[in-house]
């Protein structure tokens, strides 16, 4: 049987390593550019040095847009298109978390693609080629610099969905671990706790393969060591730089293998709630994995042996070593509950109703989730 392990980026790593930017630009020839980032972004003085370094470039058109708004809605990826197409821009710049990242991404599909950007929720679904995009990750969590994917709110609809496509993939990652030391240790940690997820989610998805099972268990490894660290203390630059290279080789591996029922239900809280998502995660991962355990004992054993948790020999009893784990890591990074994070009792059935119509449950390992199921675990989460 073969399998397929897409890789499309050029990555540079490292402190400074901002300096490429111009030369990228140069090389790509770029007349007018569109940089894409949120008032954090601003705030932090991160946007000045990216601009910095841009103005290097002779006689390039910087158009920016720094009204990104976290879990980015249609009517702001259409705001930012109108802006982007009047201008003409030939390429993107974005700096940020997930939000910014995944809007530039979506509107970049809409510079060569018919939209509306709706249209092409689902995967594969892209025609046209798109613009070179530059991602400058501020955050490590979502990967959004390295994945396929992009996440985005239908607000008609009330639902997140998501664009999946290799085609959307950002063509260069800036990785300088220092964009990440100002990050506050709320978003530190709900951040990380996505990076966990995604790296847990995608090895024991349906859609793993040996190479993405390679990176996402090395993921974990990484953020397990030092998650906690860079929660603590935001100068420690080795466990800020670890967390962001985490990042980086996680999202090789779900950018392949997708994610599963813990991202179901935490794009659910996001669209009903504007849950941060990280967070949304964060605070049902533990109980998704101690559910998802009974089909997949083997792989829960492989990755619990990956952090070195203590194991009994007993398989059923082990296959939950993790998931324990994960609950001592949410309460040790004070993750809120459900009820900490206004949700009611009273909206669990509504909860349920949309999980079970969130596409990314096809490809969690253990099928058949009813609404009890839903209902039991966000009741635990509670
Ligand atoms: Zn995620």
């Amino acid at each position: 049987m073969s399998y397929n392990f897409f890789v499309h980026t050029d990555l540079t790593f490292g402190k400074d390593a901002i300096e490429a930017l111009p030369g990228i630009l140069e090389s790509e020839e770029l007349e007018r550019v569109m940089v894409v980032y949120d008032a954090g972004v601003k705030a932090a003085g991160i946007a000045k040095r990216v601009l910095q370094e841009m103005n290097k470039v002779k006689g390039l058109v910087v158009t920016v847009f720094d009204g990104v708004e976290p879990n980015p809605t249609n009517e702001l990826i259409e705001k930012i298109y109108k802006i982007a197409k009047t201008e003409d821009v030939q390429g993107f710049v974005a700096i940020g978390g997930g939000s910014s990242i995944d809007s530039a991404k979506a509107v970049n599909v809409l510079m060569t693609n018919e939209g509306p950007i709706g249209n092409y929720g689902g995967i594969g679904l892209v025609k046209e080629k798109l613009l070179p995009l530059i991602a400058i990750p501020t955050t490590a969590g979502t990967s959004s610099e390295i994945t396929n994917v992009t996440a985005l709110i239908d607000t008609q609809a009330v639902c997140k969905y998501v664009v999946i496509d290799n085609k959307i993939t950002p063509t260069y990652v800036i990785a300088d671990p220092e964009f990440t030391r100002t990050m506050p240790p709320s978003v530190t940690s709900a951040t990380g706790m996505d990076a966990i997820t995604h790296a847990v989610e995608s090895y024991i998805s349906n859609m793993s393969n040996p190479l993405t099972k390679y990176n996402s268990i090395q993921g974990l490894k990484i953020f397990h060591k030092y998650l906690q660290r860079a929660v603590e203390n935001g100068d420690d630059m080795e466990a800020r730089e670890n967390m962001m290279l985490g990042c980086i080789i996680t999202g090789f591996g779900f950018s392949n293998a997708n994610l599963g029922f813990v991202h179901a239900i935490a794009h659910t809280l996001s669209a009903h709630f504007g849950l941060p998502h990280g967070m949304a995660n964060a605070c049902v991962l533990p109980y998704v994995m101690a559910f998802n355990a009974k089909c997949c004992e083997d792989e829960m054993i492989e990755l619990a042996k990956a952090v070195d948790l203590p194991l009994s020999g007993n398989k059923a009893e082990d296959s939950l070593a993790l998931s324990k784990e994960l609950l001592a890591m949410t309460k040790a990074l004070k993750i809120k509950t459900l009820s900490e994070q206004g949700i009611k009792e009273s909206d669990f059935d509504m909860l349920a109703d949309d999980v079970l119509k969130e596409p990314v449950l096809n490809f969690n390992p253990r099928t058949g989730i009813t609404k009890e199921d839903v209902i039991s675990i966000l009741k635990q989460a509670f």
